[in-house]
């Protein structure tokens, strides 16, 4: 998923603010509160942004647009809504989320640039689990440089990787070396895949390749760097078919569900969700909300997996805690 505030990229100077590995430690949450969720998908966004709007979450369809019109930069039918998500107030956004990771017992993977995760870190010590990619204001991050950050700085997480919206296949041998770096280190990678555009990619991204996103262009990837673990972002929204068709060709794929969890029509949503653990899949599916603009988001993201009448408790907590924390090799201990 990536509204129009979506990727928000600086360069990378990382130099003096590089993230100690000591510095992250997931043994600190202390909310006794409410069961640990984590959140895969999450990012380092400073502020909601001067053109941020509400949004009404999973909107019931997207509309046409007739080109020869101004078209809006989304889709989603104009509706009422409740709860409809405000953005925050100027400079109120980071405090705002925190408070929520703090109420709901949050722990995210932040993904950015080092210099933006680290803010994130410094706002919210023990629940930030640091992700950085490999492409910054346009341009790709020099290998030596993505090196450092995993290999000395404690980043742990090589993500968002946003090739979709170039039109480039994840197995493009232009960006084959970053693959081989994060397997070499064992990282994971964290890959957008299916969702793209809300409605509009013709009008924002012309660059966008639908196709693109289907998850079986991984297969040439992960046959390459057979101990690659992936997680294929947005679960590869809505190519489900080609979807399981992975995950049962390959054990080492995870999904999330960030994004498309309110970006699309609820009842589409839960369906999916509900094919994914229907198929065999329940300890390979991961929350996440793609957390930007709106505070609210995260709350909201939650309560679709809590409200879902269709899995166990303990599916939830699969979906909510478990197999994230298998996929990141958190030890389930850390988080209270
Ligand atoms: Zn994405």
């Amino acid at each position: 998923m990536t509204p129009p505030l979506r990727h928000v990229t600086r360069r990378l100077a990382c130099a003096a603010i590089c993230l100690a590995p000591a510095a992250v430690s997931y043994a600190q949450n202390t909310s006794r509160q409410a069961p640990p969720v984590l959140d895969v998908h999450f990012h380092a966004m400073d502020d909601s942004g001067p053109t941020a709007v509400p949004m009404c979450p999973n909107t019931s369809r997207f509309t046409a647009s007739d080109p020869a019109t101004k078209e809006a930069t989304n889709g989603w039918a104009q509706e009422e809504c409740t709860p409809k998500l405000y953005p925050a107030a100027k400079g109120e956004y980071i405090k705002d989320v925190v408070a929520d990771m703090e109420r709901l017992n949050v722990t995210a993977v932040v993904f950015g640039t080092p210099e933006s995760v680290r803010k994130w870190i410094d706002a919210a010590p023990g629940r930030v689990i640091p992700g950085t990619g490999f492409e910054a204001a346009g341009a790709r991050v020099p290998l030596d440089q993505l090196r450092t950050s995993f290999a000395k700085d404690g980043f742990k997480v090589m993500g968002e990787i946003g090739l979709q919206y170039q039109g480039v296949s994840p197995s493009d041998m232009s960006v084959d070396q970053y693959f081989a770096l994060a397997e070499e280190l064992d990282i994971p990678v964290a890959i957008h895949m299916g969702t793209g555009g809300s409605g509009r990619s013709n009008v924002t991204r012309s660059t966008f390749r639908g196709s693109m996103g289907n998850p079986l262009l991984l297969e040439e990837l992960l046959a390459r760097h057979p101990k690659l673990r992936v997680q294929v972002m947005h679960a590869g929204y809505p190519m489900i078919d080609n979807m399981l068709t992975l995950l049962q060709a390959n054990s080492h794929v995870y999904v999330d569900l960030a994004g498309l969890i309110w970006s699309y029509p609820l009842k589409e949503v839960n369906r999916y969700i509900e094919r994914l653990v229907d198929g065999g899949f329940g300890d390979r599916v991961m929350f996440g909300t793609d957390q930007l603009v709106w505070p609210k988001l995260m709350a909201y993201s939650i309560s679709i997996i809590q409200n879902a009448d269709y899995l166990t408790p303990e599916q939830k907590r699969d979906i909510l805690y478990n197999n994230a924390a298998r996929f990141l090799r958190i030890d389930p201990k850390s988080a209270k």
